[in-house]
C-alpha cells in the first residue's frame, strides 16, 4: 500500500515538475546591437526579443523622460495552445516619427517591457527588460554656402567655401554619384569649411552639385551649389594593336599581376585592358581615400621638363586589332614623352602614398598634395622614393620607362581628386589657380596654426 502511494506521489510530483519545467518563465533575451546613443530623424531602431518556452504575451517599446512617456511600439500575442503563444522570437524594427510624437530634443530613456505566457516567479515583468539611454537630436546641422562663383569645365575642378555647425560629422559636395569631402580647420572661423569638387568627365554637364552636411544623429541638410559647367568634347583616338605588341606586353603584365594566361592572346589582352583597368581604378580610390588636410596646391604645378604631350585628358580610345574594333576605354591622364629614361619630377610638394607595381600603370608613384588632391606617375622604369616620404616640387621620383600597358617610353601623368581623374591642364596654370582657388581662400582669415606653417 505504502509503495502504491509512493508511486502515485512520484507520478504527481513528476507531472507537476514536468509542467513547471515547460511553463517556467525563462528570462527573455534582448539583442539590440544597432541602437546608437544619438538618435536623429532617420535613425532606425532594431531590437530582437527571444523568449524560449511558452512564448511572448506582449512587447512594448517606450520612450521616457522624467514623468512623461511615449509609446513607440506595442504588440500583443494571442494564446495559440495550452502553453502560450509559441512566439519565441520577435523583431521590433521601426524609425519613429519623432515630430508626430512631438517629443522635444534631449535625453530619453528607451525601455522595452516584455510579458510572456510563462509562470512569473521572479517578478521580472515589473521592470523593463531592456533600457537604453539615448540623446534625441532632430535638428539638422546649419549649412550656408559663402562662395558664389563656381565655373567649371567638364572634367575640371572648382572650390567652394561654406559654413556648417560644430556637430556636423560629414560635409562635402556631392556631384552625381561622386562625393568630395570638405576640409575643416583651415580658417580662423571654426565653422568655415573649404572643399575642392570635380565635375567628373563621365557626367552630364547638366549635373547639379549638392552641398551636404550630416550630424552625428544622421540629420541631413543640403543645398544646391550654383555652378556654370562648360561642356566639352573629348578627343576621339584610334589605337591599333598588333601581334608584336601583344606578344611583348601581355605575358609581362600577366606575370607582374599574377594573372593566369587563359585564352587567346587577344582575350588575355582584353582582360588586362578591361578587368585589370577597373581593378586598378578601385585600388586608386582606396589609396586616395585619406588626404592631408593642408593644401599644398596653391602654386602652379610643374610639368615634366622637356616633355611633349602624346595625348590629352580623357581621350576616348577605340582599340583596333586586325582591322576590327575590339574595345573602347577612356584614357584618364596625360601622356608626356621625352627622351627615354628621363628623370620623373614631382609636379608639386607632397607625400608619397604609393610606390610600386599598379597593373596597367606599371611601376607607379602616387603623391598626396593635401585636401584630396593627388598626382600619379605611371610606366616608370625605376622608383627612387618610398611610401611616407615627403618630396619637394620637382624632386626626382624615379625614371621614365614603359612598364605596364605602355607601347613606348613615356610618363603617364594623372591628377586625381579623391581618386577621380581630373584635367591636369588647370593645375599647370598659375592664373587658374589664383582665380579659382587662391582668391577664394584668401577672402577669409586663416587660423594662426595654418599661417605659421607657411613657408
Ligand atoms: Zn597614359
Amino acid at each position: 500500500m505504502r509503495r502504491f502511494f509512493a508511486s502515485i506521489l512520484l507520478v504527481v510530483f513528476g507531472a507537476l515538475g514536468a509542467v513547471l519545467w515547460v511553463q517556467w518563465d525563462r528570462r527573455p533575451l534582448v539583442d539590440s546591437p544597432a541602437v546608437p546613443d544619438v538618435i536623429g530623424t532617420a535613425t532606425p531602431l532594431r531590437v530582437t526579443v527571444r523568449s524560449p518556452g511558452p512564448g511572448l504575451a506582449s512587447v512594448h517599446l517606450v520612450a521616457r523622460r522624467e514623468d512623461r512617456s511615449w509609446t513607440l511600439f506595442q504588440q500583443s500575442f494571442m494564446r495559440t495552445n495550452w502553453r502560450g503563444s509559441g512566439a519565441e522570437e520577435f523583431v521590433i524594427e521601426l524609425t519613429p516619427d519623432w515630430s508626430a510624437l512631438a517629443i522635444p530634443d534631449g535625453e530619453l530613456n528607451l525601455e522595452l517591457w516584455v510579458a510572456t505566457y510563462g509562470w512569473h516567479l521572479r517578478g521580472h515583468d515589473r521592470v523593463p527588460l531592456w533600457e537604453h539611454r539615448v540623446s534625441l537630436d532632430t535638428t539638422p546641422p546649419f549649412l550656408e554656402l559663402t562662395t558664389t562663383q563656381h565655373n567649371v569645365r567638364l572634367g575640371g575642378v572648382e572650390l567652394a567655401i561654406w559654413r556648417t555647425s560644430a556637430d556636423t560629422v560629414r560635409t562635402g559636395v556631392e556631384v552625381g554619384g561622386y562625393y568630395f569631402p570638405g576640409v575643416r580647420g583651415y580658417f580662423a572661423d571654426p565653422q568655415l569649411v573649404f572643399g575642392l569638387f570635380a565635375i567628373p568627365q563621365d557626367l552630364d554637364p547638366l549635373v547639379q552639385p549638392r552641398l551636404v552636411a550630416v550630424d552625428a544623429a544622421g540629420n541631413r541638410k543640403e543645398q544646391n551649389v550654383p555652378v556654370r559647367i562648360r561642356p566639352r568634347r573629348f578627343a576621339e583616338r584610334v589605337l591599333t594593336i598588333d601581334d608584336d605588341f601583344l606578344a611583348r606586353k601581355v605575358p609581362e603584365i600577366e606575370a607582374s599581376n599574377q594573372l593566369p594566361p587563359q585564352g587567346s592572346l587577344l582575350e588575355r589582352y582584353l582582360r588586362i585592358n578591361r578587368d585589370l583597368r577597373y581593378e586598378n581604378e578601385a585600388a586608386l580610390r582606396e589609396v586616395t581615400r585619406e588626404s592631408d588636410p593642408k593644401p599644398l596646391w596653391l602654386t602652379p604645378f610643374h610639368r615634366q621638363s622637356n616633355s611633349a604631350p602624346l595625348s590629352s585628358f580623357a581621350d576616348r580610345r577605340t582599340y583596333v586589332y586586325r582591322g576590327q574594333e575590339v574595345d573602347r576605354q577612356v584614357h584618364l591622364g596625360f601622356d608626356l614623352a621625352s627622351i627615354a629614361a628621363s628623370p620623373v619630377e614631382a609636379a608639386q610638394a607632397g607625400r608619397v602614398v604609393f610606390a610600386g607595381e599598379l597593373g596597367i600603370y606599371g611601376n607607379t608613384v602616387i603623391l598626396d598634395h593635401g585636401a584630396g588632391l593627388f598626382t600619379l606617375y605611371g610606366h616608370l622604369r625605376s622608383i627612387d622614393v618610398a611610401v611616407g616620404q615627403r618630396v619637394e616640387r620637382k624632386e626626382k621620383l624615379g625614371y621614365t620607362g614603359e612598364t605596364g600597358l605602355a607601347a613606348g617610353d613615356h610618363l603617364h601623368f594623372s591628377v586625381m581628386l579623391h581618386g577621380v581623374h581630373v584635367d591636369p591642364v588647370e593645375w599647370w596654370d598659375g592664373a587658374w589657380i589664383r582665380q579659382h582657388l587662391l582668391a577664394k581662400l584668401e577672402s577669409f582669415p586663416r587660423t594662426s596654426a595654418a599661417t605659421n606653417n607657411d613657408q
